[in-house]
Formats: structure tokens, sequence, C-alpha cells
């Protein structure tokens, strides 16, 4: 059963593969006007308590959703921006990290680079067969890894470098102590990898999730598609939170 949502609910949302139907190449993602117009409807309803939990860079989620700028958390918590528009950024990667993967996206056609600054990504969707040509390159550089507390993940299609510490999870529980989201119960709802980092943290926020695809730890929903949440969430803001 999905968890309901009231006057109370703080909501924290993936994007990609949540929200929006995975495209090609990161770029190429819709956000429907259907969409936009329920987000701006909800985040009324919630007095602000509405924010992106994303990958993507503070920049990318806000040129998809403009003029809709709501709270944030970008590059997977190297961002984060409060409901003020005060914005919360740790510092760049190394530039040694930064030549690998960019020698890789410059040797390897149909790789995409996007570099966040403080998280960098290669997006392989366009090259799947260059995964074990990457997987390799970053065995071979887990000590230059491990000495610059670099963390490697591997999601849908793309390989993120970011800094260890930096996850999902620990950027909602900071930002869920600010207002206007302190106090209130948490729905977080994600499709990847990187958001079992929040579904990790959600028992000691007294936070409740969905999943999106399959079943997440956790999840006490899975919808099968981003389409289907986008449904729930047009139900959600046209009957009214309460
Ligand atoms: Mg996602």
């Amino acid at each position: 059963m999905m968890p309901p949502v009231s006057g109370n609910t703080a909501l924290f949302l993936d994007i990609d593969g949540t929200l929006l139907d995975l495209a090609r190449t990161p770029d190429q993602v819709k956000v429907p006007g259907e969409l936009l117009r329920v987000l701006e409807k909800l985040d009324q309803q919630l007095h602000g308590a509405l924010a992106f939990v994303s990958g993507r860079s503070l920049e990318s989620i806000d040129r998809l959703f403009a003029p809709f700028r709501p709270a944030a958390i970008g590059a997977h918590g190297g961002e984060i921006r409060g409901i003020n528009g005060e914005i919360a950024r740790i510092a760049p990667l190394p530039d040694s990290i930064r030549e690998i993967f960019a020698g890789l996206a410059e040797h390897i056609p149909g790789l995409l680079l996007e570099d966040k600054r403080c998280a960098l990504a290669l997006h392989y969707r366009l090259a799947p067969e260059a995964l074990p040509v990457l997987t390799s390159a970053m065995e071979r550089h887990a000590r230059l890894f491990a000495d610059e507390k670099v963390h490697i993940l591997h999601g849908k299609a793309v390989i993120e470098a970011r800094p260890r510490g930096i996850d999902k999870g620990s950027a909602v529980v900071k930002l869920a102590r600010q207002k206007p989201f302190k106090g209130r119960a948490i729905l977080f709802g994600g499709d990847d990898t990187t958001d079992l980092d929040v579904f990790r943290i959600l028992p000691q926020l007294g936070g409740r999730g969905f999943s999106v695809g399959k079943r997440f730890p956790g999840a006490e929903h899975v919808f099968e598609t981003p389409r289907a949440v986008r449904q729930w969430l047009g139900r959600v803001a046209e009957g009214g939170v309460r």
C-alpha cells in the first residue's frame, strides 16, 4: 500500500527513473507540462516541503524544471539547496580523477562525461559494449581513488565518482533538519542503486519510501513505471493535501 500524503508530509523525490522516463542521454529526458503543474501545486500544498534528490547538478535540475525551483539535493548530496535558496556545496573532485574520466570519455566513442565539479558521471547508454573497459579502468585506478577518498558507483548505464561519505542518504538527513522539512513525516521515492542510501536511513528518520521498477528493501510500495508515479502525484495534488 502506498503511504498517504498529508499536510504533514515532507516529499523527497528522485528525478530520473522516478519522476521522468529515462532517455538515451540525460539531456534528452522530457518533463511533461502536466508534471510541472502537479509538482508546483504539491509544493504549495506542502508549504515548500518538497525536495528533489538527484544525481544531477542543481543547475541541470533547474534547467529541466524551470521556472520551478524547489529545495533540492544535487550531485548525490554534493549540493544541497534549502527552501530559502541558499546552497551548501562540497569541494570539487581533484583534477587527477577528472583527468581519468575525461580521458575515457575522449577515447571511447559514445561515452558522455557529465562534470558536476564535486562529482563526475560517465554515461555509457550509447556505448554499452564499453562497460568491461570502463570496469577494468576503475579497477586499475582503485589505489588512486582510495588515496583521494573517492567512491566509484555503478548506476543505470552510468559510472560515477564522488567523495566518500557524500550520498543521498546523508544529504536527506541534513535537509530534513531544516525548515519546513523538520518534524514532518518523510516520504521518499527512488529507483536506482544510489537511492538505497536513502532507504537505509529512512527508519532512523521515521520515514517511509516507495521504489520504481523493482522492490527496494524498506519500500512500502513499488510503482511499475515513472508514469505510474506521475499519475499518483497527479491524484494526490488533485485531491488536495490535508
Ligand atoms: Mg533515479
